[in-house]
C-alpha cells in the first residue's frame, strides 16, 4: 500500500533535544491531560515509569473506544494517525520503552491495514529501534480499563484488577507501562512541536437526537447554547447523557461545560461524549437502555457489580413496566449507591450514574410511569 505521511516527524525531533526530564516537563508546562476521561497528567505519569528501573517498559496505546457515544479516537485514527504513532514514539523515547501497542477496538479493524502501513513507514523514518505491535480488541467494553487492556494483551481474560500497583510501576508483564488514550498521545506531539497548542481544547463526539451529530473541537467552557446552536434539533432537547457512564444533565444553555460545573450536576463528562435528548423520550426508557448496556458489560469479576447490574436492570424494567411504587424508587437509589460505593473498577463504580442522575434531574419522568 502506497501511503504519503502526513508528519515530517519534527516533534520527535523536538522531543530527543529535550531529552526525557525535557519532554516531562514540556508536557507538565503545556498542561497535558488524559483524554480518555481520568484528566491525570501525563507528565506525571510518565515521570514515574521513567524514574522506575527496569530492564524493559512498554507503551500501550489505548484506541479501545469502547464508551457509547464516543467516536473522536476512530477520527483520529481515520485522519490523523501519524501525529498518534509520532506521540507512541514520544512517550517510548522518553520512559525508555523499545515495545509498544496499539490496542484497537475490534469494530475499528478495517483502520488496521493502512495504520500497520503507516507504522512501519514512521519507526523506518524514526531511526528508533522501536516496534508498535497492533493488538485487536475482543469487543469487552471493560478492556478500555487500563489494567483490563494489559491483561487482555498479556493474553488473560481482560478482568480490571486491584491498583496499587499502577501500571507505571507494573504493568505488562509486571513491567513499568504507560497507558495512554489516542487522543493525549496525539495532543503530546502537538503539544511539543507548537508553543501556541491550547490545553483547554478538546474533542466533543456529539450524537442523539440531533440533525449533525459528529466530532467537533470546542475550548472548555464553551457554553451549551453553543454547541446546541451547531448540532441542532427537531424538537428541544431536554437533557444530556455523557455516554453511558456519565449520567444525565439538563440543558441549562448559559452554562459553561467545564469539569467542575458538569461534576456539580452529578455527572462524569468522561472523554466528552455527549448524546442529546429531545423531550420526546422518557428518562426512564433510555435508563432500560443503559442498564442492558451495563448488564452486558459488567465482566463479572466482582459480586456487587455482577448480581448489582442484573438486579438494576430488573428495577428499572419494574418502574417501565408501571409495577412499581414511590418506596421503589427510594429503593432503587439506594441499590445504586451500593453497587457502586462496593464494585471493583469503573464500570461497577459508575453503574449507578444514570440512575442516581435520571431520579435528581428527572424525576417526574420517574413518577410518570409509576403504579
Ligand atoms: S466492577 Fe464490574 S467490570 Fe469492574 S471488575 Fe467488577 S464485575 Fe468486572
Amino acid at each position: 500500500m502506497q501511503i504519503e505521511l502526513k508528519t515530517s516527524l519534527k516533534a520527535l525531533e523536538k522531543a530527543k533535544k529535550l531529552g526525557p526530564k525535557g519532554v516531562l516537563k514540556r508536557l507538565d508546562k503545556m498542561g497535558v491531560v488524559g483524554r480518555g476521561g481520568a484528566s491525570f497528567p501525563t507528565g506525571r505519569k510518565w515521570k514515574i515509569a521513567l524514574e522506575t528501573s527496569s530492564d524493559e517498559k512498554f507503551v500501550i496505546c489505548n484506541a479501545d473506544e469502547g464508551e457509547p457515544g464516543t467516536f473522536k479516537d476512530k477520527l483520529i485514527i481515520k485522519k490523523n494517525a501519524e501525529t498518534m504513532i509520532e506521540g507512541i514514539l514520544i512517550a517510548a523515547y522518553t520512559i525508555g520503552a523499545k515495545r509498544c501497542f496499539i490496542y484497537l477496538r475490534g469494530e475499528y479493524d478495517h483502520l488496521r491495514i493502512e495504520l500497520e502501513t503507516k507504522i512501519k513507514e514512521i519507526i523506518k523514518k524514526s531511526g528508533l529501534a522501536v516496534t508498535i505491535e497492533i493488538i485487536r480488541g475482543a469487543g469487552a467494553y471493560i478492556c478500555g480499563e487500563e489494567t483490563s487492556i494489559i491483561q487482555s494483551i498479556m493474553g488473560n481474560r481482560g478482568h480490571a484488577m486491584y491498583k496499587p500497583p499502577y501500571p507505571p510501576v507494573e504493568g505488562l508483564w509486571g513491567k513499568p507501562t504507560i497507558v495512554n488514550n489516542v487522543e493525549t498521545l496525539t495532543g503530546v506531539s502537538q503539544s511539543i512541536l507548537f508553543d501556541d497548542w491550547d490545553s483547554s481544547l478538546r474533542l466533543f463526539s456529539l450524537s442523539g437526537n440531533v440533525e449533525n451529530p459528529g466530532v467537533y473541537e470546542f475550548p472548555l467552557g464553551v457554553k451549551m447554547s453553543k454547541i446546541l446552536d451547531v448540532v441542532r434539533s427537531k424538537n428541544k432537547i431536554k437533557a444530556v447523557s455523557f455516554g453511558c457512564f456519565g449520567g444525565f444533565m439538563k440543558i441549562k444553555k448559559n452554562m459553561e461545560i467545564t469539569h467542575e460545573n458538569i461534576c456539580k450536576e452529578g455527572c462524569q463528562h468522561g472523554a466528552f461524549s455527549m448524546i442529546f435528548i429531545d423531550e420526546t423520550h422518557n428518562i426512564v426508557d433510555v435508563s432500560y437502555t443503559i442498564a442492558k448496556f451495563y448488564t452486558y458489560e459488567s465482566c463479572g469479576k466482582c459480586t456487587p457489580c455482577r448480581e448489582g447490574t442484573i438486579r438494576l436492570l430488573e428495577r428499572i424494567k419494574q418502574v417501565k413496566e408501571g409495577k412499581a411504587t414511590k418506596k421503589d424508587l427510594e429503593l432503587l437509589k439506594e441499590f445504586a449507591e451500593h453497587v457502586q460505593e462496593t464494585s471493583l473498577c469503573g464500570l461497577g463504580q459508575s453503574a449507578g450514574n444514570y440512575i442516581l442522575t435520571g431520579l435528581k434531574h428527572f424525576k417526574s419522568d420517574y413518577l410518570e410511569y409509576l403504579k
